[in-house]
């Protein structure tokens, strides 16, 4: 087969590498790809416009395509390539607008019973500003659009709560906001494969979406991950019953079909498992610390879902654990250096490196993007994993390199 994979960050090195093991594949492309995927695949420019991709995989006679960031799910990248007749595996625009939208998706929570935050829209700033003086804080502020994780504002106090609401809709193009409940807890991510009637839990995972250590700082695409996270089996259970379930069979009640992989970004309140957002495709980096671990033929997986044969499929997980360390540019995620000379060796047994935003400038290796490097540590044990990410840093850092030294630590603390 011949396999596209869309995309060009460590999640989709990720992707690329999973699917390079699978006996089905003859030849591997990527659309952009970046420098470390252009090792197992022929790179393809492009300018995101999803048609021209469409067009160029008919031509090219492209078997499947796994796609894997947000905006060509949202623009209707699934769409355009099954118009055409050709498998894709990620939903089509209408069903991937449980991420492209968070108001339509707190409101599809809101009629399926859905446990999630509280909330409430608006579009107009005077309003929002209105509410939120009366409802005061803890207040959580969102952009309602795609924003690369960056759009959300949890605010402890009315002046940044206002700030927030300002900056997003005072704009000319205006917007939309949801405001939102402040929740407590722990955070977890659940993701599964679904072909619209099975659902497949993959192990949970946690991200850890600040830029510093201690959850201090800037919300960012996200800084590290860990996996399998210690979600408690009843948990987990409540998790595929009371949000997944009704979330796939409500789309469908809908009549949107979704086939792809869902996640679940959860709060494990004292009240059980609620919703902080739904998005449609694999985290990153949840990506790139699971798929290390899965046993599984990713490109079998995905022709289940894409073809709807996902029933009787089962998963099988390496008995390890896996934790994702992002290296990202000085100056992320305002206003990332570009261009940083990077060196990046192999990396010992026990050690990946998946690559996001680099590129080869002639025969040089350097940064081209906010989140650069991802080292990847797998273990008999997440402390094993973690001092294989954190022990091959040194030999793949780069000047001004920021990376959270406390990856896993609330992971650790929960066992
Ligand atoms: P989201 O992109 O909606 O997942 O939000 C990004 C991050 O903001 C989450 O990972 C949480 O850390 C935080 N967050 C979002 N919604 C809430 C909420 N309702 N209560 C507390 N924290 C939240």
């Amino acid at each position: 087969m011949k396999v596209l994979v869309v995309g060009s960050g460590g999640r989709e090195h990720a992707l690329l590498w999973k699917a390079a093991q699978s006996p089905l594949v003859d030849r591997l492309y990527a659309a952009p790809g970046n420098a470390g995927m252009a090792a197992l695949a022929e790179l393809v420019p492009w300018n995101g416009d999803v048609e021209a991709l469409a067009d160029w995989a008919l031509a090219e006679g492209i078997d499947l395509t796994l796609v894997g960031p947000e905006a060509p799910l949202v623009e209707g990248i699934a769409d355009a390539f099954q118009k055409r007749g050709l498998l894709i595996f990620g939903p089509t625009q209408k069903a991937a607008m449980i991420e492209g939208s968070k108001a339509f998706a707190k409101r599809l929570m809101e009629r399926y019973g859905i446990p999630t935050a509280r909330y409430r829209v608006f579009q107009d700033a005077l309003l929002a500003l209105e509410y939120v003086e009366s409802v005061g804080v803890p207040i959580v502020i969102k952009d309602s659009g795609l924003a690369a994780g960056k759009g959300v504002t949890v605010a402890f106090d009315l002046h940044t709560a206002k700030q927030a609401i300002l900056n997003l809709l005072s704009g000319p193009e205006g917007g939309e906001v949801v405001v939102e409940e402040y929740l407590e807890g722990d955070e977890a991510t659940v993701l599964a494969l679904t072909d619209g009637e099975t659902i497949l839990p993959l192990l949970p995972s946690q991200d850890h979406k600040r830029l510093l250590d201690g959850d201090q700082g800037p919300m960012t695409g996200g800084m590290g991950a860990v996996a399998p996270y210690p979600m408690e089996a009843a948990t987990l259970k409540r998790v595929e019953e009371e949000i997944l379930k009704p979330l796939i069979q409500g789309l469908r009640a809908e009549g949107v079909v979704y086939r792809g992989v869902v996640y679940a970004g959860l709060m494990l309140t004292q009240e059980g498992p609620k919703v902080l957002e739904f998005n449609a495709r694999f985290g990153d980096p949840e990506a790139q610390a699971l798929l290390p671990l899965l046993r599984n033929d990713l490109v079998d997986l995905a022709l289940r879902v894409v073809e709807g044969r996902l029933k009787g499929t089962e998963l099988a997980w390496r008995e390890e654990a896996s934790a994702c360390v992002v290296l990202a540019a000085p100056g992320y995620p305002e206003s990332p250096r570009k261009g940083i000379p990077l060196h990046v060796p192999e990396p010992p047994e026990g050690v990946l490196v998946f690559h996001a935003g680099t590129r080869w400038e002639g025969n040089s290796l350097v940064s081209a993007g906010g989140r650069v490097l991802n080292v990847v540590g797998l273990g008999k044990t997440l402390e094993e994993a973690l001092s294989r990410a954190y022990g091959f840093i040194p030999q793949v850092g780069f000047p001004g390199a920021q990376y959270r030294k406390d990856i896993g630590r609330r992971a650790l603390r929960l066992r």
